[in-house]
């Protein structure tokens, strides 16, 4: 995987092009490499790999997940299917030489893996956070139980394609004005196969497979973020003729939370206090995810003050250890007063006088050149 090219170098295009310069640059591609026209070594090597580009490319949830993990994101999503590509290769280039090449199709007879699926899930903040269990239900295709995938009703059997006495493709000789070619298609009777079903299975009517809604448990590791993406092996669709199942791959989103912020692995707090508790100093509880925690608010505090808390953030997702709690401190001007209030802090006025703001130390301009190290 890690020895491949980077699709849009394939098609060579930029990681903005929208989808109409893909499909553009994918139709250069297609005729500068396709193997009647370069001969190449590596002409084989080409063509999957521009096929591949498109495939992923062309599809705004592949490219979605191109973009953000790569290769990786769109592992077995592309290649997985290597008739499927071939055939969408074969009606493009029909599209500019009308069909006169002897381009292959060849029928679908070998394992194909299972598509991938993807399922969103919506989770709380506090399960992002500590990690939690959930079930989801997930509908997918399986292979049916009363044919076992056959398409036939158990009894009969499928028989030999009259159309293209069971290859699986039709071949037409063509006169072009390139010259005489065998054109090769799929057989549109079997689509391939070789074999038709007379007798349809009663479930699955001959397609095969059924919709199947399963219950799955998921877990949530602790200090999963907007994003973070779940395998579940083999829970995918269903392969063909043996082919191993896809994965399912469950995508997270984390809901906002009320009073916490996640920056990174640290959780944002705003902690209010009143003025006498800034000037006198207090203990106060503060709310983390841990439940209340007792925290020290110096005499003297001023509103923006930052306090960290260790340890009492995120979990790292992929090492040990949690992020920080951190808070900043608001000093809430009280808005209404009391009577009694009111004379208290008209007796404070008196008390402390104009000039006593000088005496507070250092200025707001002073304090804010040191926060910012100017
Ligand atoms: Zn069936
Ligand atoms: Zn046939």
């Amino acid at each position: 995987m890690s020895n491949k090219r980077d699709y849009y170098e394939i098609l060579s295009v930029d990681r903005n092009a929208s989808a109409e310069d893909v499909k553009r640059a994918y139709r250069r591609m297609v005729k500068q490499y396709h193997p009647d026209i370069y001969k190449g070594d590596d002409a084989d090597h080409r063509i999957k790999e521009i096929n591949e580009a498109y495939e992923i490319l062309s599809n705004p949830e592949k490219r979605g997940a191109y973009d953000r993990f790569g290769h990786a994101g769109v592992q077995g999503a592309a290649g997985g299917a290597p008739g499927a590509g071939f055939s969408d290769f074969a009606d493009i280039f029909e599209e500019f030489f009308g069909g006169g090449f002897g381009f292959r199709r060849g029928a679908q007879r070998g394992p194909v893996r299972g598509s991938d699926l993807r399922y969103n899930l919506a989770v709380e903040f506090e399960e992002a956070v500590l990690g939690a269990e959930k079930e989801i239900k997930v509908t997918r295709h399986e292979t049916c139980p009363r044919c076992e995938g056959v398409g036939a009703e158990p009894g009969t059997t499928p028989m030999r394609c009259p159309t293209c006495n069971g290859s699986g493709e039709v071949r037409q000789r063509q006169q072009t004005i390139l010259g005489s070619f065998v054109n090769v298609t799929t057989c549109p009777r079997c689509r391939g196969e070789g074999e038709v079903v007379t007798t349809p299975c009663q479930q699955c009517h001959g397609e095969r497979v059924v919709e199947n809604t399963r219950r799955l448990r998921v877990k949530i590791p602790p200090g999963v973020d907007d994003g973070t993406r779940i395998r579940l092996p083999n829970e995918g669709e269903p392969g063909m003729r043996g082919g191993e199942p896809g994965n399912l791959y469950v995508f997270i989103s984390v809901k906002p939370h009320k009073i916490f912020l996640r920056s990174e692995d640290d959780i944002l707090l705003e902690l209010p206090i009143n003025v006498a508790q800034a000037v006198l100093g207090a203990e106060v509880e503060a709310p983390t995810l841990d439940g209340p925690r007792m925290v020290k608010i110096a005499p003297g505090t001023q509103p923006g003050k930052g306090l960290r808390l260790r340890g009492l953030g995120v979990p790292h997702l992929r090492k040990s250890g949690r992020g920080d709690m951190l808070i900043t401190v608001n000093v809430r001007i009280p808005t209404q007063l009391s009577e009694e209030q009111n004379v208290l802090f008209e007796q404070l006025s008196e008390l402390l006088g104009p000039e006593s703001i000088d005496k507070e130390g250092p200025g707001f301009f002073d304090r804010m050149k040191e926060a910012f190290g100017l």
